[in-house]
């Protein structure tokens, strides 16, 4: 087994999108109707960016039976990009030999970049925590954003302001929770909350779905 898949040779079940054909006692491994459809798919990934929930829904209007979380190995499983890489081969991938790539590599890669570049890695700094309205507050006299510090001695954080001869000095804990108070009054009933979180998912499915005609990409093929 392991001698075939170093000749980049796949047995077994292919992955969604092939068949398996036996004729002649010949196995071949071919592209179906839904393995052109995530060519697509790939396509929406890499250059519209879309995200795999949009995707996931417009496969599934077109009949492909794929959930999201299967969607989601698909864009990183490089058996699409013509590559075989298994267990059995540990970090070596080979270059596949008895059947077509839906996808270039180059497509391969950029959907990877752009599921990659959607989790936004934050980093988050004591200070931020304790002066969150930093340079968005601004000043009651002047006008002007105010900036925080720490008195590192008491540990009491600050927000200041830096006009020459304003330099007005606010207690950030104090100002943060009237912040607080502020926006309480948007706060929403949480038995609204479903109904809320509905809409607001409908909103944006409309919102990208219309960016992406359907036409547009059947007529590309
Ligand atoms: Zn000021």
């Amino acid at each position: 087994m392991k001698q075939k898949y170093q000749k980049g040779i796949f047995f077994g079940r292919p992955p969604l999108g092939y068949n398996l054909i036996i004729a002649n006692g010949q196995k071949s491994i071919i592209i179906n109707e839904h393995g052109r459809l995530l060519a697509k798919a790939f396509k929406w990934k890499a250059q519209k960016q879309l995200p795999t929930f949009i995707i996931g829904e417009k496969l599934r209007g077109l009949g492909v039976d794929v959930s999201d979380k299967h969607l989601s190995r698909v864009f990183r499983n490089v058996f699409y990009c013509g590559l075989l890489s298994n267990k059995m081969l540990g970090q070596e991938i080979m270059e596949g030999q008895n059947w077509e790539p839906l996808v270039s590599k180059e497509i391969f890669l950029k959907a990877n970049e752009v599921l990659e570049n959607a989790h936004v890695k934050y980093e988050s700094r004591a200070e931020d925590q304790n002066l969150p309205l930093k340079q968005v507050v601004k000043c009651d006299k002047c006008k002007n954003p105010m900036t925080g510090y720490v008195a590192r001695k008491k540990g009491i954080y600050y927000y200041k302001c830096n006009t020459v001869g304003c330099k007005s000095n606010k207690n950030a804990m104090h100002m943060n929770s009237k912040f607080f108070d502020f926006l309480d009054q948007y706060k929403i009933e949480p038995t609204l909350h479903p109904l809320i979180k509905q809409q607001l998912i409908a909103n944006v499915k409309n919102c990208i779905l219309d960016k992406v005609s359907d036409k547009d990409d059947f007529q590309s093929r």
